[in-house]
């Protein structure tokens, strides 16, 4: 099931020629809306309406995450905010808030793309998809939202959270595929059997699945759990949310929606290309983005592309599940967080940045985040004083950073330490 062949299955020399041509218009349009870029093709010696080959690709200059935020809010968009229908990003600290904005037509645009991958991953619209999403400033319920309702299924905007009544919808509205993060597919299997429930009864069928990083082996047990196909999904908020890249039913391999996502894999230190197949660091130029286009935008996340025909009829290149990430960036109950974000967070409210150590387990299937803050930042006999720094912490960052964090005070000998270097973050957690 296709939900654009034409594009989706387009022979690859005519694809080539789309992209190029997509590329040329792009860049024309950046270099006289956005002038940093002008100004970085300049630089370059980069004449955009000069530029007649794909191969040339890596002559254009990165962008960093650092580079959005930087210009956040509205510095690298390409359209004026009159014409910018909706906003989406990570709200946070320290310079490492980004803005995407959204043109009409990119919003449309986002709901096919989003509509492919659903398909893609066996939804048609006869599906009652479950969106167990966080919708809000993330992209990632809206936009499996939109491509619901593009293909005709039906949506239930269940959003993140309160389990309980998240099974009771998929019971009584006979659901069909959930859409969730992957750990989260796994507690609502483990509440499911403590409820007792006959999985059998349930019409659930499959899931579509991504956000964080997971294996093989976990795809196996929702599967296995849940009695459903699972697919898996890539997302990236910076470049417009889901619908960049999802499975096929053949499930070995994400295809990129490349018609309007042009993937490169560089090498993280040296920012060369890799050789075709090999790994390294995901680098993505937008095709058609209207209010914020991106141009070799490094996604930190590692993985390979995969050229080899896919059983499917899909001519797309597929990228592999995700292996981790070239930067500090932590993937935390799905949302990303960068550790200096918790420790500003910590200092602005104790005035001095105390010694702290984040300590990232999994309890049962789902994140456990703790932030252990040395204890002899407050007098040690004020109980009340460290219950009210204590709430303060956890609040401002479930409040900035939408992740909930336990928070300890303990003796900075009972943290873990290198040699004599404090480890800013222990991750326990196995995917
Ligand atoms: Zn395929």
């Amino acid at each position: 099931m296709y939900f654009e062949p034409k594009y989706e299955c387009m022979n690859r020399e005519d694809l080539e020629h789309l992209k190029l041509e997509r590329l040329q218009a792009a860049l024309t349009r950046i270099s006289k809306n956005v002038p940093y870029y002008r100004k970085k093709f300049d630089e370059l010696g980069i004449d955009p309406y000069d530029f007649d080959s794909l191969e040339d690709l890596s002559k254009l200059p990165v962008t960093a995450r650092s580079d959005l935020a930087t210009h956040a809010p509205y510095g690298l968009f390409a359209v004026p905010l009159r014409e910018v229908v909706r906003l989406h990003g990570n709200y946070g600290l320290m310079g490492r808030s980004i803005v995407v904005g959204y043109t009409i037509n990119d919003i449309h645009r986002w709901s096919r793309l989003s509509a492919r991958i659903l398909m893609a991953g066996g939804v048609g619209k006869d599906d009652v998809i479950q969106v167990a999403y966080n919708y809000g400033l993330s992209t990632s319920g809206f936009g499996m939202h939109y491509g619901a309702e593009e293909i005709g299924a039906t949506v239930v905007p269940a959003s993140s959270g309160n389990t309980s009544r998240q099974i009771s919808i998929i019971q009584d509205y006979n659901v069909t595929t959930l859409v969730c993060i992957p750990s989260y597919a796994l507690y609502l299997a483990d509440r499911l059997d403590e409820l007792g429930v006959n999985i059998n009864a349930l019409s659930l069928r499959t899931g579509l699945f991504g956000e964080e990083a997971w294996s093989e082996e976990t795809r196996q047990e929702i599967q296995d759990r849940l009695k459903i196909t699972a697919a898996d999904t890539y997302a990236l908020s910076e470049v417009m949310g889901p619908g960049v890249a999802g499975e096929c039913l053949e499930r070995n391999g994400m295809h990129i929606n490349e018609d309007h996502f042009l993937p490169e894999v560089i090498d993280p230190h040296t920012l060369q290309p890799v050789e075709p197949g090999q790994p390294g660091e995901l680098v993505i130029t937008t095709l058609t983005k209207e209010a914020l286009p991106l141009i070799r935008f490094r996604t930190g996340d590692l993985t390979r592309l995969i050229y080899d025909p896919c059983p499917c009829g899909r001519t797309f290149v597929r990228m592999q599940r995700i292996t981790g990430r070239c930067d500090d960036m932590l993937t935390i109950q799905g949302v990303n967080v960068f550790p200096e974000q918790i420790s500003l967070i910590i200092s602005n409210i104790q005035g001095k940045t105390p010694r702290y150590q984040i300590v990232l387990e999994r309890q049962g299937r789902l994140d456990k985040a703790t932030v252990l803050v040395e204890a002899d930042v407050l007098v040690p006999d004020k109980i009340k004083e460290q219950q009210r720094f204590i709430e303060n912490i956890k609040q401002r960052l479930a409040m900035e950073l939408g992740v909930f964090f336990q928070v300890r005070l303990v003796e900075l000998g009972s943290m873990a330490f290198d040699g004599d270097r404090l480890i800013p973050v222990v991750d326990k957690r196995t995917f």
